[in-house]
């Protein structure tokens, strides 16, 4: 095999929960993690060479060592020992720095890529706690669907999935997950899910107790900085919205929709102003072997 073809699919939060915060600094969390049908197209090449080299539709995104893709290869090659590169092209689908796990779901691709690419036959829970190393969101991407993760996000727990058609909707401003966090005070009241009810909804294939049980304690702080965010969520839940939250420390706002005719409407209302709107439905997997040459 010479080159190998990936969906990296993004995700939204169901919920996230925030429970306290280690002595390191690290968040410890309770999340409900979708995965959804928008994805990055990720072509890994081998090259003759050690290199590794990234090219990415975004010029926004570097393509140097920085990028999560890059540190997803040499991590593989050091620690397999290979002696080939690679060629990285990411073709960028998933907007950037939205609370999508963009940057993870690309490292996510390049872990279970390379491990096919050059026959490693590394087991995914090894490839899941490499990822680790690369971001606390990678080893969900690795797997995706419908899971319950905890502790700093990397205790993952399988839920019932759900078809549900979702509206994806990103103001034109940005924020760094970071900065987000830094900015979250423990001490001040936030919005809690109620994720054991929320996970009895997606057995129960109820919107209604779904949505009920939602909730993002990060609400407590991105909304502040980026006013469209409430506009959006407004916007979703005056018309045939369900429910509206913000995704991970956001920007993004989604809407889950009982079908895809309600999503529509607000769609087009939606996608006159921001430009990042696309209508998506819930995903039962992450990374997704699409060719091998
Ligand atoms: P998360 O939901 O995990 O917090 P995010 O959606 O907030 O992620 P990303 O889209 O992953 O954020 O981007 C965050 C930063 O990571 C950006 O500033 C971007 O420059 C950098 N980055 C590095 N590699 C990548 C990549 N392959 N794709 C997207 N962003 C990347």
């Amino acid at each position: 095999m010479e080159e190998i073809i990936l969906k990296a699919r993004g995700k939204i939060n169901l919920s996230l929960d925030i429970i306290g915060k280690r002595k390191d600094g690290y968040h410890l969390v309770d999340m409900i993690m979708q995965s959804v049908d928008i994805y990055d197209t990720i072509k890994i090449k081998k090259r003759d060479d050690k290199e590794i080299k990234i090219f990415c539709s975004n010029p926004n995104i570097p393509s140097n060592e920085s990028n999560l893709a890059y540190k997803a290869a040499i991590l593989i090659m050091n620690h397999y020992g290979l002696n080939e590169g690679v060629n990285i092209h990411i073709d960028k689908k998933i907007p950037m720095a939205a609370g999508m796990a963009g940057g993870s779901s690309n490292a996510a691709a390049v872990l279970v890529g390379m491990n096919e690419l050059f026959s490693l036959n590394v087991d995914l829970s090894v490839l899941k706690a490499l990822g680790l190393k690369l971001g606390a969101d990678v080893p969900f991407c690795i797997e995706g669907g419908s899971v319950r993760a905890q502790g700093i996000g990397e205790v993952l727990t399988p839920i019932p999935f759900m078809d549900i058609v979702v509206l994806i909707c990103k103001p034109d401003d940005s924020v760094s997950t970071e900065m987000v966090y830094k900015k979250f005070n423990i001490n001040e009241p936030y919005a809690r899910p109620d994720n054991e009810r929320l996970i009895e909804g997606l057995r129960e294939k109820s919107l209604e107790k779904i949505s009920s049980s939602m909730a993002n304690s990060l609400e407590s702080v991105t909304p502040k900085l980026i006013i469209d965010i409430d506009k959006i969520k407004n916007i979703m839940t005056n018309s045939k919205a369900v429910v509206s939250m913000m995704t991970g420390s956001g920007p993004t706002v989604f809407g889950l929709y009982r079908n895809i005719y309600d999503a529509s409407g607000d769609f087009e209302k939606l996608s006159k102003e921001f430009k990042e709107t696309y209508i998506t439905k819930t995903s039962e997997g992450g990374v997704e072997i699409e060719s091998r040459y």
